[in-house]
């Protein structure tokens, strides 16, 4: 490939309108796929391990679409992303990423199937808002047609749809792309450097003294969820009042009631309307800080279940729970980590880059002097600084990104450990002097 060209491979998701009649069509080959993942997963752990193999496997699945009638409503290309799905997930759990493959709930799961081939697909585009696409064994369906896909004239070896995922939520089913293009590689941007920090009063506190806030979306006490209006709010509770009352009512080893179910896909629909708002604040903020500053700095927050491990056990509770969590930023973890992923893949976008930094001491060191003094953290929002030299104050959210900023500048970013997505700093021209 031509240095100058980057191949960029991404996902898009688009809304499928379907039939009740199609939605049921693909509702049972997603629960033959996770029958198929349990049948599986039953067999590959009975075997004994010098008998596991992929070929194996393969005809077991082979024979199981033949003996069991009801397998077949999967088509076959989804069977075979099954398997290579399961082996991902042993792959990943012997690398140390993920933990073991377990059985799949019918409640706990997300309804899923794959599209392996995106030659089966048959994209076109019918109307300005509307495109259609061959589902194995449903037929065409249509799908809101919201970003320029390459299919048709468009579609080369090199920008094309490699294949897709029908995943259902609460919404319904959506189809989500995976897309490969290949583009010039973009200029290195030449903005300037900013260090973010995850901050208490605001969501996201930058070095320079800017913030983004959402000031129309606000959590207070009666309102935990931010995302959510008083008036959605109200009835969010009043459906999880009816839907405990409900499970209140039900008797043990009882199914759950065809009700209470509808309640719990209310619930379930008001929420993933409340996470919508959240994510589109997310890539609207994103997208505007990639593209102004070259150089993004963020603390190397640890990914795993840190609300889980400060709680403790029932016989051993965890002390300064909210502080070792980070429960008192305004911006949760999980929210953290979408706003890193999305500005490590659109600062490349826009050639600038994005760092990590350690974590420890960023909201207790003072900005101006350099020191930690002991009571400079005056408050959540405010810090001041008790070195009799200096006496630097303001808003310590800010403080805290001008730390992390200048912990880059010292050169102490964090290098990626290795097999990870790694997003490298353009490099930048030396002066001709220097050479
Ligand atoms: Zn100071």
């Amino acid at each position: 490939m031509d240095p100058g060209l980057d191949k960029r491979r991404f996902g898009h998701r688009a809304r499928l309108a379907l039939t009740p009649a199609q939605v049921r069509l693909i509702d049972d080959q997603a629960h033959a796929g996770r029958a198929l993942w349990n049948l599986l997963h039953a067999w590959w752990t009975m075997l004994p391990t010098c008998r596991r193999s992929l070929a194996a496997a393969d005809a077991a699945i082979r024979q199981a679409r033949q003996d069991i009638g009801w397998l077949a409503v999967l088509p076959a290309q989804a069977a075979q992303a099954v398997l290579k799905t399961y082996l991902q997930a042993w792959k990943n759990c012997w690398q140390g990423r993920a933990e073991a493959p377990a059985f799949k709930g019918r409640l706990r799961s997300v309804m899923a199937v794959d599209i392996p081939q995106g030659r089966d697909l048959h994209v076109t585009r019918t109307h300005r808002r509307w495109g259609m696409v061959n589902i194995a064994k449903v037929g065409r369906v249509r799908f809101r047609w919201t970003k320029d896909l390459p299919v048709g004239k468009k579609a080369d070896a090199g920008n094309r749809i490699t294949g897709a995922r029908l995943v259902k939520d609460a919404l319904g089913w959506h189809i989500a792309f995976r897309i490969q293009t290949i583009a010039p590689k973009p200029e290195p941007h030449q903005g300037p450097d900013i260090g973010i920090d995850a901050g208490v009063a605001v969501p996201l506190a930058l070095s320079d003294g800017n913030h983004h806030t959402h000031e129309r979306w606000k959590a207070t006490k009666d309102k935990p969820n931010a995302w959510l209006t008083e008036r959605e709010q109200a009835t969010l509770l009043a459906w999880e009042r009816r839907a405990a009352h409900r499970k209140s009512l039900r008797k043990p080893g009882e199914r759950t009631s065809r009700r209470l179910r509808a309640t719990y896909d209310q619930i379930a629909s008001l929420r993933a309307r409340a996470k919508r708002r959240a994510i589109d604040w997310q890539h609207q903020t994103t997208t505007e800080i990639a593209r102004t500053y070259g150089v993004i700095v963020v603390e190397d927050l640890p990914i795993t279940n840190m609300t889980k491990s400060a709680k403790g056990t029932v016989e051993n509770p965890g002390t300064n729970v909210a502080q070792k969590t980070g429960l008192n930023r305004s911006i949760s973890q999980e929210a953290w980590g979408r706003t890193v992923t999305m500005l490590t893949y659109k600062a490349a976008r826009y050639g600038g880059a994005l760092h990590k930094v350690a974590a420890a001491g960023t909201s207790l060191r003072c900005s101006a002097c350099g020191f930690t003094t002991p009571g400079s953290r005056e408050s959540q929002a405010v810090f001041v600084c008790k070195n009799p030299g200096c006496g630097w104050f303001g808003n310590a959210d800010h403080n805290a990104a001008r730390n992390i900023l200048h912990l880059y500048r010292m050169g102490l970013a964090l290098v990626p450990a290795a097999g990870r997505a790694v997003v490298r700093r353009a490099r930048r021209v030396k002066p001709a002097t220097a050479r």
